[in-house]
């Protein structure tokens, strides 16, 4: 292969173009996170999986009356099972099982808009991972009790 000076000068103008764009970029802010060292905040609009949200004046419990609503309304039919139970002296019933099948949720969000209770809400959760299908399969009465027991 021949180099001509014009392609020489060609070659050098071009490679110093590339040098510029990179000591260019050297000196900017950096736009990327350490992941997962640095975890950024999800915005409130991330729809994760579905969640039991708490009650505005009693944090420890959720808002859920068992009415099973959202189990009818789901078209996917995610929402495997809802369960609950009135305790004595109490004026509704209270969510006891709430199960929820990820695989097939399609974060369509009707069950949270046609909660009653507005019990239900999206979660953050962006980095769910398992190896069968059943690490996806989530009680969500289960998770809110833990999330209560972290807080
Ligand atoms: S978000 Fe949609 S698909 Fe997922 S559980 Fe709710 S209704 Fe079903
Ligand atoms: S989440 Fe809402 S719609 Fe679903 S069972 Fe509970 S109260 Fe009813």
């Amino acid at each position: 292969m021949t180099v001509t000076p014009a392609s020489f000068i060609k070659g050098t103008v071009s490679l110093a173009a590339g040098m510029g764009v990179t000591l260019k970029s050297f000196f900017q802010p950096v736009v990327t996170s350490q992941y997962p060292r640095e975890v950024l905040e999800i915005t409130p609009r991330f729809r994760g999986h579905i969640k039991l949200l708490a009650s505005p004046e009693n944090p420890l419990e959720n808002m859920c009356i068992a009415c099973g609503i959202c189990v009818r309304n789901c078209p996917s039919g995610s929402i495997k099972k809802v369960d609950g139970e009135k305790r004595e002296g109490e004026k509704r019933k209270r969510v006891t099982v709430y199960m929820l099948d990820f695989t097939t949720c399609s974060q369509c969000g009707i069950c949270v808009e046609s909660c009653p209770s507005k019990a239900i809400g999206f979660s953050g959760d962006f980095n769910i991972a398992g190896l069968k299908r059943e690490d996806f399969y989530f009680d969500l009465v289960k998770e809110f009790d833990k999330r209560k027991k972290a807080s």
